[in-house]
Parts: C-alpha cells; sequence; structure tokens
C-alpha cells in the first residue's frame, strides 16, 4: 500500500489536515484505531465561530447544541461577573458542539473529498529509512502491514507515540497536564447563553471548573486541576452534589497546558493538535488551534509534494506558518496561565466584586488604577488584560 498522506488519528486534527490534503488533490489514509470516530467525547465542547470559517464549512444544526454570547465568571465566594462576546479582550461568541457528531462528520467530509478511513486500525510504529519518514506498520485485528508514505501527520492526540518514535522531544512530565473529569447532565440551571467558569481552591485547584449549556437543561459540567491533591473525578463529585441534575454520561482525559512541543516536523512527518501541544495553555481550549493548524498541515502538505520535497527543511515551512499564526496567542496564554497560577480564592473574590455588574469594555483605568492601590499584586494582571488592551 502506498499514499502520498498518512494521517495517524482520526478526530479534530486528523480529519482537518486529511480534508485539506484530500482537497489539494492528494492521496490521504487516515488511521483511527478506535471503532468509531468520535468516541468516546474527551471534550466541554465549547468552540469559537471562527472554527468555522477556518474549516470553511457551515455550522449546521446536526451537531451545534447552543449558540454562545458570553461567560459568567464565578469567584469562591459566589460573586460573578460578565465577559460578552466579541470585546476588545479577544473574547469570541461561539457555540457548544455534539462533538460525536461533528468529529463524524468532518471524517466523512474529508472522505467525500477523497480521504481513504481504517478504523479499528492502530498505528504501532513508523517506517523510517535514513533518517526520514516514509510510512508506518498499522494493526488491524490480527493483520499488521506496512504502508508507505511521502509524509505521515501525526495527529494522535495527547496520548501520542507517534512523534516520540520519530525522534521529537514531546511532554513526559506529569505537571505539563491538566486531569479533568466531566459528567453531562440532564436538570442544569442556567443562562442557555453563557459558558459558566467556576474558580476556588475547592472547586478545582490549579484550575477551574466549566458548566457550558447544551440546550433544553442540558450541559456539560467538568474541571481541570493541576498538581491536585485529589483527583479531577473527587473535585466534581463534590461540586455536583449541589446541582439538583443527573449525569448522562462521564468522561476522563488530559489536557496538554505546557505549551507547544520544541519541534512539530522532522523528515516527512509533521505534528498537529493535542499531540504538538497546540492547545491554549491559560483555558485549554484546543479545538479553533487544532482545525487552524491541522489545515496547514495538510495545505503544506500538497505544497510539498507538488514540489517533490517532503524533507526536514520544506516541512519547516508547517512550523514557521502555525507559528506565525497562533504561536503569540499560545505564548500569551502561557503568561497569564502562570500569572492565575498565583493566584488565591481572596484574590478572584476581590476581583470579582470588582467586576461584578460593570461592563468591562467602559471600566475607566482611573477605577482600575483605584483598585490597584488596594490590592498591587493583581497589577500584573490587571495591567496586562485591561489596561495595555484599552
Ligand atoms: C476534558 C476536556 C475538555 C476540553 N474542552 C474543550 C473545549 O470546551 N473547547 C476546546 O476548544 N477544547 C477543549 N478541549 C481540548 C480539545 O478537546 C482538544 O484540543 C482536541 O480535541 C484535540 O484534538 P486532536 O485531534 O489533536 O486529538 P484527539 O481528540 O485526542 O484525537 C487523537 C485521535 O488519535 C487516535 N490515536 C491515537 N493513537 C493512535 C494510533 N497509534 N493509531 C491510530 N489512532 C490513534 C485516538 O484514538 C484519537 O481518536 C478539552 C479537552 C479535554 C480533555
Amino acid at each position: 500500500m502506498k499514499y502520498d498522506v498518512v494521517v495517524v488519528g482520526g478526530r479534530l486534527a486528523g480529519s482537518t489536515s486529511s480534508l485539506f490534503a484530500s482537497k489539494g488533490g492528494l492521496d490521504v489514509l487516515m488511521i483511527e484505531k478506535r471503532q468509531e470516530i468520535g468516541t468516546p467525547v474527551q471534550c466541554a465542547e465549547a468552540t469559537t465561530k471562527d472554527t468555522f470559517n477556518i474549516l470553511e464549512m457551515d455550522p449546521s444544526k446536526k451537531y451545534i447544541c447552543a449558540d454562545i454570547d458570553g461567560v459568567d465568571f464565578y469567584a469562591p465566594n459566589g460573586k460573578h461577573f460578565r465577559i460578552r462576546g466579541n470585546n476588545m479582550y479577544g473574547f469570541r461568541e461561539g457555540y457548544v458542539l455534539e462533538r460525536k457528531i461533528f468529529d463524524k462528520h468532518l471524517a466523512i467530509e474529508s472522505a467525500r473529498c477523497g480521504t481513504d478511513i481504517m478504523v479499528k486500525t492502530t498505528v504501532k510504529d513508523l517506517i523510517i529509512k535514513n533518517g526520514k519518514v516514509c510510512g508506518v506498520v498499522a494493526k488491524h485485528l490480527d493483520k499488521t502491514f506496512d504502508i508507505k508514505a511521502d509524509i505521515v501527520i501525526a495527529a494522535d492526540g495527547i496520548e501520542s507515540n507517534i512523534a516520540r518514535m520519530a525522534g521529537l522531544k514531546t511532554f513526559n512530565q506529569i505537571g505539563d497536564m491538566a486531569s479533568c473529569a466531566q459528567y453531562e447532565m440532564v436538570g442544569v440551571k442556567m443562562d442557555p447563553n453563557y459558558l459558566q467558569i467556576h474558580h476556588g481552591q475547592n472547586i478545582a485547584p490549579g484550575g477551574y471548573l466549566w458548566m457550558f449549556p447544551k440546550g433544553n437543561g442540558v450541559a456539560n459540567v467538568g474541571l481541570g486541576v493541576l498538581n491536585a491533591k485529589e483527583t479531577a473525578y473527587y473535585y466534581l463529585t463534590k461540586f455536583i452534589e449541589k446541582l439538583d441534575a443527573t449525569p448522562v454520561e462521564l468522561n476522563i482525559g488530559g489536557v496538554p497546558l505546557s505549551g507547544p512541543i520544541e519541534k512539530t516536523f522532522s523528515s516527512g512527518l509533521m505534528v498537529v493538535g493535542d499531540a504538538a501541544g497546540q492547545v491554549d495553555p491559560m483555558n485549554g481550549a484546543g479545538i479553533q488551534n487544532t482545525v487552524t493548524c491541522g489545515r496547514i498541515a495538510g495545505e503544506i502538505a500538497v505544497e510539498s509534494i507538488e514540489s517533490e520535497d517532503t524533507s526536514s527543511n520544506y516541512l519547516k515551512k508547517y512550523e514557521d506558518l502555525w507559528r506565525l499564526t497562533i504561536g503569540n496567542s499560545l505564548e500569551t496564554s502561557l503568561k497569564y496561565q502562570k500569572i492565575f497560577q498565583n493566584l488565591n480564592d481572596d484574590d478572584f473574590n476581590v476581583l470579582a466584586e470588582f467586576l461584578e455588574n460593570k461592563n468591562i469594555e467602559s471600566i475607566s483605568k482611573l477605577s482600575i488604577l483605584k483598585f490597584l492601590k488596594d490590592y498591587p499584586h493583581l497589577i500584573t494582571l490587571l495591567f496586562n488584560v485591561f489596561i495595555l488592551k484599552q
């Protein structure tokens, strides 16, 4: 078997890379180890409207559960403030998706453009000759076989080992990952068009808890913790005791929060999505970044094969381009993540009291400066978030 491109992993990063490589006329094979694309879901399913512009796809009611206008932030003491979408601070309007349907839809779109797909097939190894990746060893049921390829795209998510097989340095420290647990619940009372984020050392130490509405009282209620004493599941179980709602699904997963891996390409190989750490380290959002980088990888694959050059030198273009597109935003998020990590419950409480019932776009620099006289240790955060953007 021989393909121009073999894509390992059949979810967001994989389907987007395959879609754009196939659209560009390449012979593409996407390999997914699970029996069904899109399950189990390991996501709170919120994304921006921009995600669909990047995919050049009209969002469909088939997989959009809720339109999102903004976010309500809750401090540990219950005080809260609202940030509406599309304001100058970079918050975007968006959707909560049904990813089981969306991910499969994306794979179907890719197949319609010509991608071949193998499910329940695991890539066990890379074929490497003279330092160049030139195929994969795959296993389907009890059969193991070689598939040759000019380019392999590693879109194998957080459990990625394909990049490591090619000699790239990937994550391996516990502190690099937030561990997450989420229930999809029925009977959740909340504004159907606003995401909720809850902070607090007793709620989600080192991270936050989310409640994302999916319509008709259904919501994803989950949390991520970093370096916590107990598991994410422990904190989640405690939180949901106070909700008069019942679960219909439980998901456990990890999010890489230490920023992208150092190098996301080698000769004949590109690494995309969670496998490359392209998730926003501040909030764990990966959908928009993954489709951005997946599209770039698919398009660079087309150019590189047309140029008959799949060397490391050529594929460096992929890394240059994705860093140019989202690199600054990832770096800024990493900086904020470190600032937020040092905030304690009192800090969140005073911030929420200060911002409660305010339209944050009209907060004057003067009132921020007055507030900072009493809370000088919050200066870096407020200065970066509010003052620099005004
Ligand atoms: C709890 C949680 C909540 C989140 N919430 C949000 C959110 O609300 N909004 C947002 O934007 N982002 C969110 N994210 C992040 C987002 O889900 C990810 O960034 C995104 O799904 C990454 O997609 P991916 O295709 O790179 O990886 P994955 O979705 O992990 O897909 C990798 C695929 O590769 C397959 N695979 C792995 N190894 C092999 C192999 N050897 N052979 C064949 N197949 C293989 C796997 O089975 C899997 O299907 C969340 C993440 C978590 C864990």
